[in-house]
């Protein structure tokens, strides 16, 4: 099945190819004429997923899906969330993105002992994190949802050369000591975020199409 997926990233049409299998054709943008950045403007995940489907659909009116991700960490009230591609600011890269959720934990955790010290009651310092997908399917111009989550932790440390974005500070609960980027992609595709609302996704083709 040909379907088009909104992205500009090597990273998620690496891991959608390899997750969907040779069932899909997944094309991209580019391959349809539409070279410039889809634009995502919404304040929620599902909303920026919907915006960049829907975007595609309208200029090429074929099948086809797109994946908006967030990163939120417990300790920083659920941020970076809907600006995960952007928290250092327009135009910085994902080491800056990264940086700046280290430094912010790195000075919370430090406040948090700092208080206990003082023998202040605070509540035990957490570096819980999760990963969330959200896929938007527009197919014979019908939308469709498919949500996928991992839970984790945020390392103290960036660590390995695989993946993506911030892979290298995320542990997922599965594979605790190694981040995701130290992991292969073929695990990181088994537990991952994007892999579980892929294969909701793909099994509901499967079943409806
Ligand atoms: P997007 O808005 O869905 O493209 O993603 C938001 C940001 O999160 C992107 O800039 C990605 O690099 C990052 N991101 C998305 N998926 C992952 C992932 O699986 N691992 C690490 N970072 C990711």
């Amino acid at each position: 099945m040909k379907m088009v997926f909104a992205t500009g990233n090597s990273g998620k049409l690496r891991e959608a190819s390899e997750i969907l299998g040779g069932d899909f054709e997944l094309v991209t943008p580019c391959q349809v004429g539409i070279e410039e950045d889809i634009p995502e403007t919404g304040n929620t995940l599902r909303a920026n997923s919907l915006q960049k489907a829907q975007y595609l659909y309208d200029r090429c009116g074929c099948d086809c899906f797109a994946d908006d991700t967030g990163l939120e960490v417990d300790a920083l009230g659920g941020a970076p969330g809907v600006y995960t591609a952007r928290y250092a600011g327009e135009g910085k890269d994902f080491n800056a993105n990264m940086d700046k959720v280290l430094y912010e934990l790195q000075v919370l955790e430090c406040e948090s002992h700092m208080a206990a010290g003082l023998g202040l009651r605070v509540k035990p310092f957490s570096r819980r994190a999760r990963f969330k997908s959200v896929i938007t399917l527009i197919l014979d111009g019908e939308k469709h949802f498919f949500e996928g989550t991992l839970e984790g932790t945020i390392a103290r440390e960036k660590s390995g050369n695989g993946g993506f974005g911030y892979d290298p500070i995320f542990i997922a609960d599965e594979y605790p000591g190694e981040t995701l980027a130290d992991i292969t992609e073929e695990q990181k595709n088994e537990i991952s975020h994007r892999g579980k609302a892929l294969r909701a996704m793909a099994m509901w083709l499967h079943e409806n199409r």
